[in-house]
């Protein structure tokens, strides 16, 4: 597959000598933005699974991605959930709000998998009784340990007001993106969601954060039962590009570089 872009490493340092660097993570590089209170959000080709125990550059997924977020972010704006994207720039960049992360992975459960499986003993793929929201720890060097509510009001990391609200948020999410996925023959077996706080004259809110794509969602066909998401890389599944492609092409979302129309006719021998 030819790439109309330059590779990771190449491409970060075009990027960094253009502006400043605020944040680089595992997927995603944040740059500073064009104005105060925005940043630039470059999506990486890099994957990463098991606490960056496995990793890889797998070619393409930081343009799906980037496209893939800007579908579910916009989808959900439309319905009132307030997020942080502002516009899409280009094949790897959104422009985006600058938030305050509150460090902690929201988790929304409609089926059993992954860590709950294992740590229940599950079958992966037993529906639940009602969509579960449980809350990580933002902390690589601790693993990103699951912790009650209780530690998070306890801690300050935020309050029972910030809480309900993030749990009403995440439902909320849970609802459109299952609805949709449904509708593309697709289900949304668990997904995480990041939320940032912004503040707005005397006020703060929380808002959605970071992306959502098959990076961070549990995807499975319905007919099949075909793993659409990260599972592919974390669990040697096959091309994980070609899975993402897919979701990418249900939902009628695809980099424009991939479709080619050919303005004349062209001879082929
Ligand atoms: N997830 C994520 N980032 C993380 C941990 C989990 O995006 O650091 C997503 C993951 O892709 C899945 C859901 O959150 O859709 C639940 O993940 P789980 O707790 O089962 O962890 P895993 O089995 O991925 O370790």
């Amino acid at each position: 597959m030819t790439r109309p872009m330059a590779g990771p490493a190449q491409s970060r340092g075009y990027h960094m000598a253009r502006r400043k660097l605020v944040y680089e993570g595992k997927a995603k590089i944040l740059y500073e933005g064009p104005e105060p209170g925005t940043l630039v959000q470059y999506f990486k080709d890099d994957a990463t699974a098991f606490n960056a125990e496995k990793k890889a550059v797998i070619d393409g997924k930081g343009v799906l991605n980037n496209r893939l977020s800007e579908f579910f972010m916009t989808g959900l704006a439309a319905i009132g959930i307030p997020t942080h994207f502002i516009r899409r720039l280009n094949m790897r960049e959104q422009l985006i709000r600058q938030v305050e992360i509150v460090p902690l992975e929201v988790i929304v459960r409609n089926f059993a998998a992954g860590s709950m499986a294992k740590r229940l003993g599950m079958e992966e793929g037993t529906a639940l009784p009602r969509p579960i929201v449980e809350f990580s720890y933002k902390d690589d060097a601790l693993g990103d340990p699951l912790v009650p509510e209780e530690y998070v009001i306890a801690f300050g990391w935020a309050s029972q007001q910030d809480m309900d609200d993030i749990v009403s948020l995440a439902l909320r999410v849970n609802d459109w993106m299952s609805g949709v996925m449904f509708g593309v023959g697709i289900k949304l077996v668990d997904f995480k969601i990041e939320v940032g706080r912004v503040y707005e004259n005397d006020f703060s809110r929380l808002i959605l954060a970071d992306e959502i794509s098959p990076d961070s969602c549990r995807l499975w066909d319905i007919e099949t039962g075909q793993k659409l998401d990260k599972d592919v890389f974390r669990r040697d599944l096959g091309n994980l590009t070609d899975a993402y492609t897919e979701v990418a092409k249900r939902l009628g979302v695809l980099p424009s570089n991939v479709t080619h129309t050919p303005t004349k006719p062209t001879l082929i021998n």
